[in-house]
């Protein structure tokens, strides 16, 4: 193989840009760290301007023979593809801990979620299919008359990702970017850099032309900025927080590329008095602690039927209690850190917060006494609807829980839920299948779990509602963000 994955010897380097196939080293350096321990692994080139205009060219100089390669070939590299990130699974794991902070469990997810997603959208590239219409254009008969569509590759994407689960959050965009036949420049996030170059160098390994996958590293406000605001680049894919999603949505304004946007959420998860309190409890807890709370779906806002109150709350403070933190290197650790020094310190002032506006804390709420950025998995119960740890994102390991009882209906309780700007997700723990039928309807989001939170598959649309995105990526339906269609009306008479 040409490529090294190998841990020690990837991280020995400055981490470059990819472009046009080659290594380009330019722009300021800037530590990566490790936030288990908050120590440098590696560093990263800053790219800006002129990194983006050169990725941008390589991309656009690549696009019209890419797109004219068969469907059963482009198949055929994006199974390769997939194939060479389960090679590299080992090195993927341990690159997954050491750059994003994840948990063993989940980092020893990364290749086969990347693979899983390559092989899903291989499938597709010779089923992106056109429809023929039965037009009356200018008065003719079908006989006279072809009228059909075609789905033709969008163009140059641009994607930008965030930092917390970096193989997943990017293979999302790049497995459809590629299987529409479009070309790519990847701007992952500075703060977990090192999977977008590894996977670019994968896909050269396995026989990708030059300049179809480009990555430049760099700063949002630089290389993001000139990314998205790019005259050259026909559509930008963004997986981030809702402030930035704004600003891309503005800088995209220029020469209005399409854009679909992955942004935050709040998610309400709703347990009923009849729900497996057994199966519930971790399923629960674990949609507020998964990844400590780093991630879009979470289960942050929890509503849970009086009667059964104060068992799920003693449950989950057990659950959380017995969950072990640190480092993802010890395959004990089911918490990880958080991803920076800052973002804890958000967290931890969010915690704070939450005490003095009168929530009663009953599990977790320090941070640990060590290096790199711990936080316990945190249950505060009695809030309500007005408190700030009701009502925004914590991007942390918080839970917040509110009551119901018999009083309410379905309708007012999905109203809680909804009192939200986002709408990204959500679940309803119960066996009674009038609840789950009638709560998945009232549910204002893009994705509901009957007892479950936040399955994901490849398969099934995803993003969000209101504050929470435009459009929807995996499934067939990413093929819809990557494609443009084109009518064609062929008259012979
Ligand atoms: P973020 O700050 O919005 O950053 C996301 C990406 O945007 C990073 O690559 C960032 O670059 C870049 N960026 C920042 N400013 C930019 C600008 N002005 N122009 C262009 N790009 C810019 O989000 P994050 O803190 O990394 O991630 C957390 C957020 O993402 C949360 O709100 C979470 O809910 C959301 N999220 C959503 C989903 C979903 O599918 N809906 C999935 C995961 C996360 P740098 O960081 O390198 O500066
Ligand atoms: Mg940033």
């Amino acid at each position: 193989m040409g490529i090294s994955t190998n841990p020690t010897e990837r991280l020995s380097r400055p981490q470059p840009h990819f472009i046009n196939g080659e290594r380009v080293a330019s722009g300021g350096l800037r530590d990566v760290l490790d936030p288990a321990t908050g120590k440098p692994i590696s560093q990263l080139h800053l790219g800006g301007q002129s990194e983006v205009d050169a990725a941008v060219a390589a991309a656009r100089a690549a696009l019209p023979a890419w797109a004219a390669v068969a469907p059963d070939e482009r198949a055929r590299l994006i199974l390769r593809f997939a194939e060479l990130m389960e090679a590299n699974a080992e090195n993927i794991t341990e690159l997954s801990i050491l750059d994003g902070g994840l948990p063993r469990m989940i980092a020893q997810g990364s290749a086969p979620f990347a693979s899983l997603f390559l092989r899903y959208y291989a499938g597709w590239t010779n089923k992106i299919t056109g429809k023929t219409m039965p037009s009356s254009a200018m008065g003719k008969s079908p006989n006279d008359l072809l009228a059909y569509t075609l789905r033709e590759p969008i163009g140059v994407v641009g994607a930008i990702t965030p930092w917390n689960y970096p193989y997943g959050m990017e293979m999302l965009k790049i497995a459809p970017v590629l299987a529409a036949g479009c070309t790519l420049v990847l701007k992952p996030a500075e703060d977990a850099p090192i999977a977008g170059l590894l996977m670019a160098e994968i896909a050269q390994e396995a026989g990708f032309p030059d300049g179809v996958f480009n990555v430049v590293n760099g700063l949002g406000e630089e290389a993001g900025a000139a990314l998205t605001a790019h005259d050259d680049v026909d559509k930008i894919a963004f997986t981030g927080s809702t402030e930035v999603g704004r600003i891309i949505v503005k800088a995209a304004a220029g020469n209005l590329k399409k854009v679909s946007l992955e942004l935050g959420g709040k998610s309400p998860v709703f347990v009923f008095p009849d729900a497996d309190l057994a199966s519930a409890v971790p399923g629960v807890a674990m949609a507020g602690f998964l990844l400590s709370g780093q991630n879009c779906v979470c289960g942050s806002r929890l509503f849970v039927h009086e009667k059964i109150a104060d068992d799920l709350a003693a449950g989950i403070a057990e659950f959380a209690g017995s969950m072990q933190i640190g480092p993802g290197s010890d395959p004990a650790n089911m918490i990880g850190p958080l991803i920076t020094e800052r973002q804890c310190e958000r967290v931890e002032g969010m915690i704070a917060r939450a005490e003095k506006e009168g929530a009663r804390r009953v599990s977790g709420g320090n941070r640990v006494d060590r290096d790199g950025w711990f936080i316990e998995p945190t249950l505060f119960t009695d809030c309500e609807p007005d408190m700030q740890i009701v009502r925004e994102e914590v991007f942390g390991p918080v839970i917040s829980m509110q009551t119901f009882s018999d009083d309410e209906d379905f309708e007012s309780l999905a109203a809680r839920g909804n009192d939200t700007t986002y709408g990204l997700s959500g679940s309803v723990w119960t066996r009674d299948l009038e609840t789950a039928m009638r709560m998945t309807r009232l549910i204002d989001a893009g994705q509901v779990g009957v007892n479950c939170h936040a399955a994901m598959d490849p398969t099934m649309p995803f993003g969000g509602n209101k504050q929470s995105g435009w459009g929807r990526e995996f499934g067939e339906a990413a093929l819809d963000l990557y494609t443009k269609t084109k009518a064609v009306t062929l008259s012979w008479s």
